[in-house]
């Protein structure tokens, strides 16, 4: 899907000049997005099946550009890793989220880890393991409240270095999960060969989960069939209906995350919404 995004610029097309227009004014204003403090977070609780606890939040950046409102992450994080933003902007979604996590120590939240996504770029910068100790340090945060998550494209190249990261992130008491499991390049054998904490099975799987006669439901079971084995925490994502989520609890799902149970919120939404249903 990445690469399609990137050609459909180099095409042909009577809407190409607007488009490559709006793709360029775009990228210079990113360059500026961090400091105009234009970012933001959200953030969507991954809920235990069984429990109904919520035992941790994803942080999901937000744009909201002066002129044109709110950019979602799925057009300018691609045009953000065209031109190296996207350091930039997983630094700042890092040092905000541990700032975030020192935040919730005094109060009902404080045992609730956080997890932000890195991007594959991101994730084989040599200095990655320094930087993540830094912001540790500087935040002074239990590092076992915090969560990377990598997709399967971070995995591709170096086998060694990436195993190496992971062991390194691992001693750090960090917690890994490997993001949108099941598509791309996925293999079975990622979940052997990578020291990965929990492995998230891509919403395009779950969204199909319900619907007769598709193989999604088999894929989704094996999955959780597999990671259970291997004693892998296994979250579901995108989860919309009670119906994908009573199959879920059949299948033995350790987690979900959707919005059947909360869209991605602001931390004072998200903090008032746990409260009230007491699911901390
Ligand atoms: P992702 O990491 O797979 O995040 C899950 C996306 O699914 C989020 O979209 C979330 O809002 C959405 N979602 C959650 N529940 C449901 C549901 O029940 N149904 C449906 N249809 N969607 C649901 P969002 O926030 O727009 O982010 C899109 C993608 O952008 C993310 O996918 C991630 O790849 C990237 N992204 C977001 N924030 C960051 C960030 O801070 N750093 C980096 N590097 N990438 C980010
Ligand atoms: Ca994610
Ligand atoms: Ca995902
Ligand atoms: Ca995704």
């Amino acid at each position: 899907a990445k690469e399609q995004g990137k050609n459909k610029y180099k095409v042909f097309h009577s809407g190409m000049n607007i488009e490559s227009y709006r793709t360029f004014l775009l990228q210079s204003d990113l360059r500026k997005a961090i400091e105009r403090d234009e970012l933001s977070l959200v953030f969507q609780p991954k809920i235990n099946v069984q429990t109904g606890k919520v035992s941790s939040v994803e942080a999901l950046v937000r744009w909201k550009h002066p002129k044109w409102g709110m950019i979602p992450p799925n057009e300018f994080i691609p045009l953000a890793e065209e031109i190296g933003v996207i350091m930039d902007i997983d630094k700042w979604v890092l040092h905000n989220a541990c700032k975030q996590i020192a935040q919730w120590k005094n109060n009902e939240l404080s045992s609730i880890r956080i997890a932000v996504n890195f991007s594959a770029q991101h994730f084989i910068q040599q200095n990655l393991v320094t930087e993540v100790k830094e912001q540790l340090e500087m935040t002074n945060i239990d590092p076992t409240l915090l969560e990377i998550e990598i997709t399967e494209t971070a995995l591709l190249g170096n086998e060694d270095f990436i195993i190496t990261t992971l062991r390194k992130l691992k001693e750090l008491n960090i917690h890994v999960s490997l993001d949108d499991f099941g598509t791309g390049y996925s293999s079975l054998n990622y979940l052997r060969v990578f020291p990965f904490d929990t492995v998230k099975i891509d919403k395009a799987f779950i969204q199909e989960l319900t619907q007769q006669g598709e193989k999604s439901h088999a894929i989704v079971e094996s999955i959780i069939y597999l990671a259970n084995k291997l004693a892998i925490n296994v979250v579901a994502e995108g989860v919309e209906t009670i119906e994908q989520l009573n199959i879920l609890k059949e299948l033995y799902c350790n987690e979900y995350q959707g919005y059947h149970f909360c869209r991605p919120l602001p931390p004072a939404e998200l903090f008032e919404f746990l409260e009230k249903y007491e699911k901390i």
